[in-house]
């Protein structure tokens, strides 16, 4: 009976970046079903995972008190039952969990320095948590080393947008596809990644726009699409390259919009020339008469936007991937104005707010960067005369390596999971079994936290309030409806705690006091206000007054750059980190699917979602299986340089006949196993999507 509930609270889906608004039903103090309710980013729509996917707060596996690792437990390792994990850890109060973290990262900071501890917040953690979180790391510990899976997902979407336009963040909303006639979707696959902006994309090309899909893997939206151009993994900047090359050649770029809003075309006039769609063409596989036709189509649309992700981003040469579209919505005007823009979908819930909030180790809230003394002055002064280090931090990647090599000895990890979700990850789970002192904070006893010596039970997204920022610039109010179970507290109260245990003389009694704080130094926050969010639960920035709901499309009047200009950066063909040979000779990519969120800890534990995706799989051509001798749900062992695993294969005609797509939720095949930790240069992103791979029949 849906009539048949106690309470109804308005909030946001804790899984994508689109950042659904639901009303979740609660009945006898648990969830009992989920609705979309009418948000601007989803009016009313949900898919599987924010409609059947809540029920994971609910699970037995969740953590309800502190727990501290025991001393006479066996090494550390991948080796805690979650449901037993009494030979590894014993329960705690909190002020003994409390003093236990703080105290441990005190004395290390005391013995060997504030650079021997780093800290991993949360794309899952509110804004007000993550601004806290990079806050604790870089008052406590005096350094920059304090990073998010903005590092593996979209880092280097990001760093090309701050070079070329001057903001990271998208120039228009996903929903402004309803005004374009022209769309590219490169490198993403929204049915199963971001599946309610995959229900705008399909209805646009329903009203006759042209949708151009551009990934070395088919996708279910090539169906809708005027052209599904299937390159060859890693050829990306060739492809953009040979496309642009026709625009210059053919001179079908908005000659007005380059002079009145862009520099360097000259150069990049130049350098394009080299790059011709035939010369192009045998690098990735596309002929070069289906070139110059995207070309055409794009350049000669009066409106066309350009959507990507992690397709683009998880590659050493990701940031050029990012330049290159970059500057083809520059070369035709298509950006700034109602129905064109650049805007590469965000991940996480709240990945997008979580990097607004400072959570990298480059940049402060708001991606002023820690080397502008301003910046650090203005810090000095709102955080009562804490000195901002000038140095950019280390990311994810390079942490990990410093954990491997001793150099760093403590870590508190909140939310993230890289144990599972980092490159090479054998190396990673090897590095973070050498810690002398590891907190983790997290909602289930993850594959991270086997390695912790203290645990500290988190409240769930549906369980506690505060704000998030969607993959649109879209800053909502989350709401509580249900209480944590056990002991577990909101993330917030805890970093305080932890904070306050370290010398720190932080005094915040909830999280509009945060939002009040970050709005001191955040430009962004400009006229959103934690009253207008409760009552209009989105406001989108950058927002012109109090009544004003936000820009859906920005930078029509300039860009946040030197005289207002955007920047053509050229991109050379780079080869991935390592090409496939005699030993290992097809093409791993790794990635998500519908069901699954992330490294699996959340939605592996709800029921529906379970049952409908409940085994590791991997995808390969119907005709590799067959000459693999391997039938449709047969075991495949996969093998790269790092490392191997077995795998149940599905018969995929979506996938090239030499590569194999393996999701990465599943622990018993964890995909990371597998893959490359090879960077990129500028965002520091790993290269997830490109690994040379064997596969045998097991
Ligand atoms: Fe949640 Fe994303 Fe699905 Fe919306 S599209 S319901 S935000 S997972």
């Amino acid at each position: 009976d849906r009539a048949d509930f106690d309470q109804e609270t308005k909030s946001v889906c804790p899984f994508c970046g689109v950042g659904c608004q639901v009303s979740i039903k609660v009945k006898d103090g648990k969830v009992k079903y989920v609705e979309g309710i009418d948000g601007p980013a989803n009016e009313g729509r949900l898919c599987v995972k924010g409609r059947f996917g809540m029920d994971y707060i609910h699970h037995p596996h969740r953590l309800t008190k502190p727990l501290i690792r025991r001393d006479d437990a066996p090494e550390k390792g991948l080796n805690v039952d979650p449901s037993n994990p009494w030979t590894h850890f014993r329960e705690a109060t909190w002020e003994e969990a409390l003093d236990k973290a703080a105290h441990g990262l005190a004395d290390l900071r005391s013995y060997y320095g504030g650079q021997s501890v780093a800290g991993f917040g949360s794309a899952k953690c509110t804004n007000e948590e993550a601004y806290l979180f990079q806050k604790f790391i870089r008052q406590g510990f005096g350094h920059n080393n304090v990073d998010h899976c903005t590092r593996l997902c979209h880092a280097s979407s990001v760093a090309a947008l701050m070079e070329n336009v001057g903001s990271g963040a998208v120039t228009a909303t996903f929903n402004e596809i309803e005004n374009a006639d022209v769309a590219i979707v490169i490198g993403s696959n929204p049915t199963e990644n971001h599946p309610v902006a995959a229900t705008y994309f399909k209805q646009f090309t329903k009203r006759g726009g042209e949708l151009i899909i551009m990934d070395p893997r088919g996708t279910a939206m090539k169906r809708f699409a005027k052209h599904m151009i299937q390159f060859r993994p890693g050829t990306d900047v060739a492809l953009l390259n040979a496309i642009m090359n026709v625009i210059v050649e053919e001179k079908l770029y908005d000659r007005q919009y380059i002079e009145g809003f862009t520099e360097g075309f000259f150069e990049f006039r130049d350098h394009i020339r080299a790059f011709t769609p035939e010369r192009m063409s045998e690098l990735c596989g596309i002929a070069p008469e289906v070139i110059r036709d995207v070309a055409r189509t794009f350049a000669t649309a009066q409106r066309a936007m350009i959507f990507w992700g992690m397709g683009i981003s998880q590659h050493i040469h990701g940031t050029d991937n990012s330049r290159c579209l970059i500057s083809l919505a520059l070369l035709c005007g298509h950006v700034g104005r109602p129905g064109t823009g650049l805007h590469p979908l965000r991940g996480q819930n709240n990945v997008q707010g979580a990097s607004d909030a400072g959570l990298i180790p480059q940049v402060m809230p708001d991606y002023q960067s820690v080397t502008d003394p301003e910046v650090r002055a203005l810090f000095k002064h709102i955080w009562q005369g804490t000195e901002i280090q000038a140095a950019p931090g280390l990311t994810v990647v390079e942490i990990m390596d410093r954990v491997y090599r001793g150099e760093i000895r403590g870590m508190y990890v909140l939310g993230e999971n890289p144990a599972m979700s980092d490159p090479d990850v054998d190396h990673a789970r090897k590095a973070l079994a050498k810690l002398d002192h590891l907190v983790v904070q997290d909602i289930f006893l993850t594959e991270t936290a086997n390695f912790a010596d203290v645990i500290l039970p988190a409240a769930a997204m549906p369980e506690k309030a505060g704000t998030v920022t969607n993959t649109n610039r879209q800053v909502q109010m989350m709401r509580k409806a249900v209480e944590a179970p056990g002991e577990a507290r909101e993330d917030w109260k805890v970093i305080v705690d932890l904070a306050r245990r370290i010398g720190l003389t932080w005094d915040y009694d909830d999280p509009r006091e945060v939002f009040n704080e970050m709005k001191m130094s955040m430009r962004s926050l400009h006229h959103i206000t934690w009253k207008r969010l409760e009552t209009e639960n989105s406001v989108t920035y950058p927002c012109n007054g109090p009544d004003d709901p936000g820009q859906a499309v920005v930078f029509g009047d300039g860009f946040p750059r030197r005289a207002g200009r955007a920047k053509f950066t050229p991109a050379r063909v780079t080869p991935p980190a390592e090409v496939p040979d005699e030993t290992f000779p097809m093409v791993l990519t790794t990635g998500r699917q519908l069901e699954h969120w992330h490294t699996g800890s959340m939605t592996r534990r709800a029921t529906v979602l379970d049952a409908v995706e409940p085994e590791a799989n991997c995808s390969l051509h119907p005709s590799t299986l067959r000459e693999l001798g391997v039938e449709p749900g047969g075991l495949v062992r996969l093998i790269t340089r790092r490392g191997s695993v077995e795998v149940m294969a599905r018969a995929d005609r979506a996938v090239a006949r030499d590569m194999v797509f393996l999701p990465f939720a599943y622990v018993e095949a964890a995909a990371n196993i597998l893959t490359n930790a090879a960077l990129d240069p500028f965002g520091k992103i790993p290269e997830f999507k490109y690994s040379a791979v064997r596969v045998e029949k097991v």
